[in-house]
């Protein structure tokens, strides 16, 4: 098909996600990938500096992960997973509770991130509601993302993509965002807790980075701090390690950097490699007795057609596999390093603010102080459009630029995705668009 049947097909049929169809410029057609790098029907070659929106893991087109896909579509491609199981399911499930934080011995398969965190919500909910003991408030923290479905929506920060919906989300009890005043989080969840804590299902938390609030990076003793709180008051602590998961802060999860066993832990974007969408939500085996019962109302009516694909859970395996070789400790060890080296230079740049690394993911404010201005920013969006024009794919949160490659980006490749922001930040500076 050539690109000019492609774009027509596209633009007469196709929605977009997260895009603004009337002003947005034509989508980029991409026929393959390899390693760091996709490759576009017109013949240009360009650096996923974001992992495709954090999934892609090792690196797109892994040959072990594909083969892994390739072999299972062969056998069993499919089967019911009420009454009916598999090695593939059994066996991730499994190895996920071994590399998982102490303790979470449960996994409940779903579709992707939104969905493992709307397993979590009904679960934690619903395992206090089978008490006799009913909580129905959940905490969740400021500029918090969880997903965009409608309990995920709930606990994510109300923002201008949640406005049309607000009136239809349930309440939360919102945590000032640790990554600007951790004693004012502590302080308001201890507030909280004389308060309502009764009424305190859970306490829901991208550990150590909110991810789409911004990259804003907290500290692990905050994470400490709350998880012992929530221990000490019987709340349900939920990591939504969707973004953090699977080796992106270094660690294998952000709360076994920061030594927290939290009740559950949501997992998508990295967990299948970054090659098919996969949800799944950790729990404790107390959580998991809490729904045995006689009475059948007790069950967790809860399940998704898909739930547990074998090719996903075979991809999954893959990857796991992969990730807990040395080479990919080294190779995240070795991205960290390099974005240390590059942000020691661009962070003493006047247009940078707020340099930080957590493990593989490296972010930065963009423009001054005074040009901050959130999500509809325009800096960002000139930066992202710069750097596709220099064969590099960045998208950044507003003025929050982000760098979170494939584990097999190289060194070199890395240099050149620091020298476009460089450059573009040179532009802008000689041009005054971002003072
Ligand atoms: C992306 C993300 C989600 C939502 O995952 P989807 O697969 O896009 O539904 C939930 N939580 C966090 C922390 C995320 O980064």
């Amino acid at each position: 098909m050539s690109s000019d049947a492609v774009a027509a097909l596209d633009a007469r049929h196709v929605w977009h996600p997260y895009t603004q169809h009337w002003q947005a410029p034509a989508p980029v057609d991409v026929v393959r990938a390899r390693g760091a790098t996709l490759h576009t029907r017109d013949g240009r070659a360009i650096l996923d500096a974001i992992s495709s929106w954090w999934v892609t893991l090792h690196g797109h087109a892994e040959p072990t992960i594909a083969e892994a896909i390739a072999e299972q579509a062969r056998t069993l491609e499919q089967v019911i997973f009420a009454g009916f199981t598999h090695a593939p399911a059994a066996e991730l499930a499994a190895a996920l509770a071994r590399v998982l934080p102490d303790g979470l011995t449960r996994i409940f398969y779903s579709d992707d991130g939104s969905t493992a965190v709307e397993a979590a919500l009904k679960i934690a909910l619903q395992w206090w509601h089978n008490r006799g003991e009913p909580r129905r408030l959940i905490a969740a923290l400021e500029h918090a993302y969880h997903g965009d479905t409608f309990g995920a929506m709930s606990v994510g920060a109300r923002s201008i993509f949640s406005a049309p919906f607000d009136p239809q989300l349930f309440e939360v009890a919102r945590l000032p965002d640790p990554s600007e005043d951790a004693d004012a989080t502590l302080a308001a969840f201890d507030r909280l807790l004389d308060t309502r804590g009764r009424e305190l299902a859970a306490l829901i938390v991208e550990p150590l980075v909110l991810g789409a609030g911004g990259m804003r990076m907290w500290q692990e003793s905050t994470l400490r701090a709350l998880a012992e709180r929530c221990r000490a008051a019987g709340v349900l602590l939920i990591a939504d390690e969707v973004m953090t998961g699977f080796g992106r802060t270094g660690a294998l999860f952000a709360c076994e950097r920061a030594g927290v066993a939290p009740d559950m832990v949501c997992m998508s974007k990295g967990i299948t490699g970054g090659f098919l969408p996969m949800g799944a939500t950790a729990v404790r085996e107390e959580l998991f007795a809490g729904f045995l019962s006689e009475d059948r109302t007790r069950t967790l009516f809860h399940g998704h057609s898909y739930t547990a694909n074998p090719i996903t859970c075979a991809a999954a395996l893959a990857s796991l596999r992969l990730l807990e070789s040395g080479a990919s400790a080294g190779a995240r060890a070795r991205i960290e390093a390099a974005h240390r080296r590059h942000l020691a230079t661009l962070g003493a740049h006047p247009l940078v603010r707020a340099p930080r690394v957590l493990g593989t993911i490296a972010a930065l404010d963009l423009g001054d102080a005074r040009a901050a201005g959130g999500y509809l920013n325009p800096i960002g969006r000139e930066l992202a459009t710069y750097a596709l024009e220099q064969g590099v794919l960045l998208r950044p949160l507003g003025d929050a630029c982000y760098v979170l490659p494939p584990f097999c980006t190289t060194d070199a490749e890395l240099a050149r995705v620091y020298d476009v922001v460089a450059r573009f930040l040179d532009g802008a500076r000689a041009t005054g668009t971002a003072a």
